[in-house]
């Protein structure tokens, strides 16, 4: 069992960002007081007894919360949910607020893992999406988290940014020597709509790479990074040894986990999935309001065994783990693998799907043309 909390607010808005967050700090005290009402409200929805293992706070940018409102919403999660002692603590933290001060807070209120989004190394790529930190500002900020004690930081890359260039690879591989990253997040930039590079790309001022510049880029990364001692366990996701996103996981392997905040959601670990709504005024009236917030506070999705099978397709063969067979074979999915398991022959053939130690795998190749591999194997 896992907890997020979903952190709306941004210092800006990047170019490539198509997360729900507002830039600037209004409605910060109706956020606050819904938030902590949702999260006090939900507390028996999966069992009060349930342990959770992981929290994680995302964004948005958690990194420029205030003590005052850290305390608030940690005490009221402590007080409500019981927390696993050594429960997987994670923060997303951007280059710019990772301070000595703020590091060494983050410390205090007992996190021990640090997201931060480096996105890029290339200064005039950092410019072009609008992020406000130079590629220094990221390095110095990871040495400043070291130096308040974190020891398992994780940083995020996107390929394929505006003004990026075929030599950042170099740029990232001497990063990863000279500072203990235990884990990394690489992601192929997505052009989503509502963000400014959408805008860019529909008025032709911005030309995303082509799908196989960015095949190759994908690759030479991935060798790069293998090679610096990070195990690729997931489609998008490195780490080292013993240092998996435990919380991610937990997505991946479909349990349960409670979702509070705008636009956070939350699934119930077998047939029900519900999020809440991604407007933060909306949000806050229908929290501050318990009559409305079970029919306006957010929607739910019932997953029926067609659903979930298709599910298990699309986040297990995400993983370096892949899908038991035993799973396959189950009561549950049996009808629809039997339907389905014809196509897929074809990627066997090309080798970018294996089955071994009786589970299906995808590999690097595979991974890359996931989509179409995962439409044929829905029922
Ligand atoms: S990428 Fe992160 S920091 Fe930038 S706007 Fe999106 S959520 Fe905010």
């Amino acid at each position: 069992m896992s907890i997020y909390v979903h952190i709306p607010f941004c210092h800006s808005k990047c170019a490539y960002c198509g997360f729900y967050s507002v830039a600037g700090t209004s409605m910060r005290q109706e956020w606050l007081k819904a938030l902590c009402c949702e999260i006090v409200t939900r507390k028996t929805e999966m069992g009060e007894e349930s342990i959770h293992q992981t929290i994680y706070f995302g964004g948005g940018t958690p990194s420029m919360l205030s003590p005052q409102e850290w305390n608030t919403i940690l005490n009221t999660i402590e007080e409500n949910y019981n927390i696993a002692p050594d429960a997987e603590r994670t923060l997303e933290a951007n280059p710019e607020d990772i301070t000595p001060t703020n590091a060494t807070l983050w410390r205090t209120l007992g996190f021990n893992r640090l997201s931060i989004g480096v996105q890029s190394l290339n200064d005039n790529a950092l410019k072009a999406s609008k992020r406000r930190h130079s590629a220094h500002e990221a390095r110095r900020a990871i040495e400043t988290a070291l130096k308040a004690g974190f020891t398992n930081i994780g940083i995020d890359f996107i390929i394929g940014l505006p003004e990026s260039e075929a030599s950042d690879i170099n740029l990232a591989e001497q990063l990863l020597k000279e500072l203990p990253i235990t884990h990394l997040s690489l992601y192929i930039l997505s052009i989503d709509e509502g963000s400014i590079l959408y805008k860019k790309t529909e008025n032709g001022t911005f030309t995303p790479p082509s799908d196989d510049a960015e095949a190759d880029m994908y690759k030479e990364y991935c060798q790069m990074i293998k090679a610096q001692g990070f195990e690729h366990y997931e489609i998008s996701n490195f780490a080292k040894p013993g240092y998996r996103s435990r919380h991610n996981s937990a997505y991946w392997e479909q349990k349960p986990y409670l979702g509070f905040g705008p636009a956070a959601h939350s699934y119930n670990g077998s047939d029900m999935r519900k999020w809440n709504i991604a407007n933060i005024k909306k949000y806050c009236e229908a929290w501050l309001n318990s009559e409305a917030s079970s029919t306006t506070g957010y929607e739910m999705e019932i997953l029926g065994k067609p659903d979930r099978y298709n599910e298990l397709i699309m986040t297990r063969l995400r993983t370096s783990d892949g899908i038991p067979m035993s799973l396959l074979h189950s009561q549950s999915f049996i009808e629809y693998w039997e339907t389905n398991r014809r196509a897929l022959q074809k990627y066997l053939d090309m080798g970018v799907a294996r089955i071994e130690n009786d589970k299906l795998l995808l590999t690097e190749e595979g991974w890359l043309i996931s989509d179409a591999i995962f439409t044929d194997l829905f029922c």
